[in-house]
């Protein structure tokens, strides 16, 4: 029989409320040797809680009858007041219960995809919801959540299943009617061949959602104690970069997230890019130099009181303007970190920037590396399927390509995936 898990769901105590939930065959055994009856389902009840003679709390408690609860079990919650003594009490009252135990991370989420309450690109969808710290992030997790690269999947997985079924017809012909068989074997060709290519358009447009997902990186270079880690500072409106006057003193590239309108950024402080004999340093600045290298944008940052231009990469910033005002070069942006003169501009442009390049408003739903393997395997499986020299090697690509539809929503092959995936849960999810 399977246990009955128990866990708090809400945030750690002290809080106003706690939600603690239970599910499995035992939760409303719990619920009435606890509250002395199990009340109506799917509607909140004041109840009682009484352990052994002991009152423990009066809570609001709802039960929801599986299959059709979110984990596909009898499931029940407490609605407690969120007292560290409350919740400890009510989850080791709970837990004593014969056959009840407490959850693993992820676990109520696991049951819900083994009893076919989600698919698992939903999974992954409210695994990315939960950890959403921005607009955009939301916007894309609920997309996932509410089941939307499930039924693409799902649709292309059943045009692919169509064309299966049409070659599979189209061997009959074969034999005695040869010149029907070739005109219809030009017309699958082309077919399969326009179908891999707007599989390849989705694929490219994966790179966007993995952005809005892991945020835009941008790195902010130039010398020495031009005060890079001054305006990530101010960017930020955190004091997590270290600043001071001594040249080279930030050895390692810090990376600081930012909210860019709605989008997910993350800015990094590079170390002063100059050489150096200091050794740890010059981990730093190699370290620095890579990140820069690979990051979607890269401010150059030059300083008004010393020579030099700022570097011609990305966006050009120069700092400290309020020191001496140069005639500065349009395409440089004057700033002061110092004053915060420059920066609602700044960061205007970065939110415009950051905007065009993940286009937050159009839904892009391959956010995942799971998703987007699956998707090109299909993509290489249709390509395959329309080079195929002969109708059987045809159908045997098609359902290749089938296959790798149908692991996006985890119906076949994810075994190995799981356990990586329900491990981003916390407990009680
Ligand atoms: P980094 O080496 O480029 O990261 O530079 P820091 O951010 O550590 O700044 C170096 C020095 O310049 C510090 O003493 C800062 O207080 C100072 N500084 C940074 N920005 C400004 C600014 O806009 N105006 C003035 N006057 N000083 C600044």
């Amino acid at each position: 029989m399977t246990d009955t898990i128990a866990a708090l769901a809400s945030g750690r105590p002290p809080a106003a409320l706690a939600i603690i939930r239970i599910s499995g065959p035992a939760a409303f055994a719990v619920v009435r040797s606890l509250a002395g009856r199990v009340p109506p389902a799917r509607r909140l009840s004041l109840c009682r809680l009484v352990d052994q003679g002991q009152l423990l709390d009066e809570a609001l408690v709802a039960v929801f009858p599986g299959p059709a609860s979110a984990s596909g079990e009898d499931l029940a919650e407490l609605h407690l007041h969120g007292g560290p003594a409350v919740v400890a009490g009510v989850l080791e009252a709970v837990t004593a219960h014969p056959g009840v135990r407490l959850a693993e991370p992820g676990e109520y989420t696991r049951r819900a995809f083994a009893n076919g309450r989600m698919d698992l690109a939903q999974v992954e969808g409210l695994a990315d919801l939960v950890s959403a710290e921005t607009a955009s992030q939301r916007d894309q997790a609920l997309a996932l959540a509410g089941g939307a690269l499930g039924r693409l999947a799902d649709g292309w997985r059943t045009r692919c299943l169509d064309v299966l079924a049409e070659a599979e017809a189209g061997l009959d012909f074969a034999e005695d009617e040869a010149d029907v068989a070739e005109r219809l074997d030009e017309a699958a060709r082309g077919q399969l061949t326009a179908m891999a290519d707007e599989l390849a358009g989705l694929i490219a447009d994966s790179a966007r959602a993995m952005r809005i997902r892991d945020g835009l990186t941008i790195a902010v270079t130039g010398p020495p104690n031009v005060g890079k880690s001054s305006l990530v500072n101010a960017l930020s409106m955190r004091d997590v970069a270290i600043v001071t006057p001594v040249a080279g003193t930030t050895r390692d590239a810090i990376e600081v997230p930012i909210d860019l309108a709605g989008i997910a950024a993350v800015l990094i402080d590079t170390a002063g890019l100059r050489d150096t004999d200091d050794p740890v340093e010059a981990i730093g600045i190699a370290r620095a130099r890579a990140r820069a290298a690979t990051a979607d944008l890269v401010i150059s940052v030059a300083s008004a009181d010393a020579p030099g231009w700022p570097g011609d990469s990305g966006l050009r910033l120069l700092n400290k303007c309020d020191l001496a005002v140069p005639d500065v070069p349009a395409d440089v942006l004057a700033v002061s970190a110092a004053t915060d003169a420059g920066l609602p501009a700044l960061r205007d442009w970065l939110a415009s920037w950051a905007r065009n390049v993940v286009r937050p408003g159009e839904p892009a739903l391959l956010a995942h590396a799971r998703h987007r393997a699956a998707f090109a395997e299909a993509e290489s499986a249709l390509r395959d399927a329309a080079l195929a020299p002969e109708p059987v090697l045809r159908a045997e690509a098609l359902r290749g390509a089938a296959h790798a539809f149908g692991r996006i929503a985890g119906r076949i092959g994810v075994d190995d995936v799981l356990d990586r995936i329900f491990s981003r849960f916390c407990i009680g999810k």
